[in-house]
């Protein structure tokens, strides 16, 4: 597939049309944004990184029948995939309370939950991608009823399969977010899944091996998104 022209850049990623209209190649930048892009940084080899954590997630969810929009890893930057029409919505999981939910509800880091909390967010930079119910996704027509059902279905069964892949190389899968895209009428899960969008615990230390460590400047990120790569690829 030869690259075409560039369609979009965004924070982490730059999409480029292909010779086919159905499509895109996702290339993965380095670049790294916290706070809705107060933060901004680098980290270096980031883009290969996450480019094969993507890749082997995808592999391994399709293996499981989830689908996605993964079609192949091009070279170590860039990926081939469907060119969805994406909801606009993350879709979060958490298993342990982390991050915005911990502030939001004082509730202390590390507190395991009950049942997997699901959570949206409106993806609109300029509002800060504000939280969002079921009810506002329906009234603002972001998602019919079925679409909503499917996007739900999906995304726990991804949790629990995520769970256990990450259980399987030692790491919590704490929380993290999903996109979601239409593909010829289907609904199939699209955008990224890496050290970017999840936050993932060492087991048996808690040393976090994400994105945390860019945002609360806790140093060692290159090593953390490394080793999850070296486990994912083990
Ligand atoms: P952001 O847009 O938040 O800055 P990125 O830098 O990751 O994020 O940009 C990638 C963009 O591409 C996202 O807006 C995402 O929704 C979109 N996207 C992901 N996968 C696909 C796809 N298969 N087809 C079309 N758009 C996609
Ligand atoms: N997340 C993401 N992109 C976003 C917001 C959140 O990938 O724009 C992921 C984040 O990495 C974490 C989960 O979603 O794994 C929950 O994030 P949270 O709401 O705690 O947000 P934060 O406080 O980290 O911005």
């Amino acid at each position: 597939m030869e690259k075409g022209k560039k369609i979009y850049e965004g924070k982490a990623k730059i999409l480029y049309e292909t010779d086919s209209p159905d499509y895109l190649i996702q290339y993965f930048k380095d670049d790294a944004t916290a706070f809705n892009a107060a933060k901004k940084g680098t980290i270096n080899q980031k883009g290969v990184v996450n480019n094969k954590i993507s890749t082997k997630i995808f592999e391994f969810l399709e293996t499981k029948g989830i689908p996605t929009h993964f079609e192949k890893m091009l070279n170590d930057r860039d990926m081939l995939v469907k060119k969805v029409t994406i909801f606009p919505l993350e879709v979060i999981i958490r298993n342990v309370a982390a991050g915005s939910l911990s502030k939001i509800l004082n509730i202390p880091e590390g507190t395991k939950l009950a049942c997997p909390v699901l959570e949206f967010c409106y993806k609109a930079d300029s509002l800060n991608d504000p939280m969002i119910n079921e009810y506002h996704i329906r009234a603002l027509g972001l998602a019919t009823e079925e679409e909503l059902e499917t996007v739900k279905k999906y995304t726990f069964q991804i949790n629990e399969l995520m769970k256990k892949f990450f259980a399987a190389i030692g790491v919590d899968l704490i929380d993290f977010k999903i996109e979601f895209g239409k593909f010829k009428g289907k609904i199939i899960l699209a955008d990224e899944i890496s050290p970017d969008t999840c936050r993932l615990w060492e087991k048996e230390t808690g040393r976090k091996l994400d994105k945390d460590r860019f945002r609360r400047d806790l140093g060692g990120i290159e090593e953390a998104y490394q080793e999850i790569l070296s486990r994912v690829t083990k």
